[in-house]
């Protein structure tokens, strides 16, 4: 079994605390990893060092910064196939979905990497004669970055590439639920030449190691991927010292079926995106709006397509589609959830239970009818592979539904008019749309969620600047 060990300070070091984290392999039940149950000092140790390492590290030209993330980058293909397998087994992702995982994380770094020549400064008029003002973009200092447990690898990746490109030293904690992809990836950087502190991972709960980390002083800016409630609680915990946050939270997307969409294709894309990673993914489709005219033709094809969709073992050949939910918690919530729409007065079309395996969590790809906006299955996020089926009758109505909900993450449209298309995306209230496509964004665009998915967010040119600060000189010649 696999024994990891903190990063801190350029070393692969044991925690202050001797607990450790059983990681589960949720599809076999059997723990496959340990990791550190790290608490308050070796928050405190991560802090420090990073914090010491910080200005030596800002001192850099941005293009030597950017070789070590193409460091990391080669590291993580050398052991792209072991990174995979163990993606897949501590959370029971298919394997070639944790392949993708893995190799966009090693994209990811190339990328950001390729950005250090092309962020800039400004210069800007000024009312003064011989007068320049110079608007200088800096590091913010220390990055507290919190990861979730759904794409542990590239999520991390998503924050330590960008900030340490602009000259920002980073500790990152895992999610307790899914660390051994990144304490794997602890290693390979222990084995690189990055000079000591510039990256610390450790790993601990949320509610000792990571509220330490986050109320520090010495923390610059805190980077959480995760829930709505550690958002709120991670806000509060930086009131006190004005910290910065940048939230990406979860999700409740909508996706809206016009009458006059290609059906088939708008049935695909909606299925794929709800049974990717067993419907464990914050931007995927969550409820479906479509038309009447076509409400009967387009359940039908749903329910015929979830019925098809695939489980089984993560590592199973032929590849199924999905596999087991993460935990034993988030397969009795899915359950609690769907229960709960049953009293409401949803009607089951499929699925709609724990599935009949000998081991893992699963549970059956499932549509709901006979929705009402105001269940509880509409309005809150499931992260399982259920999807809840409306009606509307025009887009004006379409696109209040939509909006009527707490989160602003993801959104989806299916339409063969570019009209009704501009139209939606001018009015939903959500970070990102796809239209006539599955949720699923580009490391060169921006993933930020609007309402109660976040603050900020990632990815691209703006992802970049979320981990700089602005320095203006006024200077007289
Ligand atoms: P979670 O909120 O339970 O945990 C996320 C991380 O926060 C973990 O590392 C946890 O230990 C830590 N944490 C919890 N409380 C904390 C506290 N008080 N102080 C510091 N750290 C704390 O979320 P999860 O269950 O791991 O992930 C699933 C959620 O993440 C879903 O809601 C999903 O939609 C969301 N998510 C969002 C995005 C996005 O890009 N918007 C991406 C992936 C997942």
């Amino acid at each position: 079994m696999r024994e990891y060990l903190q990063f801190i300070n350029g070393s692969l070091v044991k925690s202050h605390s001797s607990e450790m984290i059983e990681v589960e392999n949720p599809y076999t039940g059997v723990t496959m990893a340990l990791a550190p149950q790290g608490d308050e000092n070796d928050a405190q140790k991560a802090l420090e060092a990073a914090q010491n390492a910080q200005s030596a590290w800002a001192a850099q030209p941005a293009a030597v910064r950017a070789t070590y993330l193409q460091k990391m980058a080669k590291a993580i293909r050398e052991n792209r196939i072991e990174l995979a397998e163990i993606l897949a087994s501590e959370q029971a992702k298919v394997l070639p979905l944790a392949q993708v995982e893995v190799d966009f994380t090693a994209d990811y770094f190339d990328y950001y990497a390729g950005w250090a020549r092309i962020y800039e400064g400004e210069i800007i008029q000024s009312d003064r004669p011989k007068e320049n003002i110079l608007l200088f973009r800096q590091p913010i200092g220390v990055i507290v970055g919190i990861c979730p447990w759904n794409f542990p690898l590239f999520v991390m990746a998503r924050k330590v590439a960008p900030a340490l490109l602009t000259g920002n030293t980073v500790v990152i904690k895992p999610s307790s639920e899914t660390p051994a992809t990144t304490m794997e990836f602890a290693k390979l950087v222990a084995g690189l030449d990055l000079p000591a502190g510039v990256l610390n991972i450790i790993s601990g709960r949320g509610a000792t190691l990571g509220e330490t980390l986050v109320r520090s002083p010495i923390t610059g800016m805190v980077t959480l991927t995760g829930s709505v409630e550690a958002g709120s609680r991670i806000i509060a915990a930086t009131a006190e010292n004005i910290t910065k946050c940048s939230l990406e939270l979860g999700g409740k997307a909508p996706a809206i079926v016009c009458a006059d969409a290609d059906l088939d294709l708008a049935v695909k894309a909606v299925v794929a995106s709800r049974v990717i990673f067993s419907g464990q993914v914050c931007n995927c489709a969550e409820r479906v709006y479509v038309q009447k005219e076509v409400a009967e033709e387009f359940t039908a094809k749903l329910v015929k397509a979830m019925k098809a969709v695939t489980y089984n073992d993560p590592f199973f050949t032929p590849v199924p589609d999905m596999s087991s939910q993460v935990s034993l918690d988030q397969l009795n919530k899915i359950e609690a959830m769907v229960e709960r729409a049953r009293q409401e007065g949803a009607e089951v079309l499929c699925g709609g239970k724990k599935a009949d395996m000998d081991s893992g969590y699963f549970f059956e790809p499932t549509v709901l009818g006979k929705c009402s906006q105001n269940y509880e299955v509409v309005k809150k996020e499931v992260f399982g592979p259920v999807l809840p089926v409306l009606t509307y009758s025009d887009l004006d109505e379409a696109i209040d539904l939509a909006n009527d909900c707490e989160y602003g993450l993801t959104s989806s449209i299916y339409t063969a008019n570019i009209g009704k298309a501009f139209e939606a995306i001018n009015r939903l209230k959500f970070g990102e749309t796809y239209v006539n496509r599955e949720n699923f964004e580009a490391m060169q665009g921006f993933h930020a969620g609007w309402r109660k998915s976040g603050i900020g967010g990632a990815d691209g040119k703006h992802g970049l600047y979320e981990y700089l600060q602005t320095h203006v000189a006024y200077i007289q010649y």
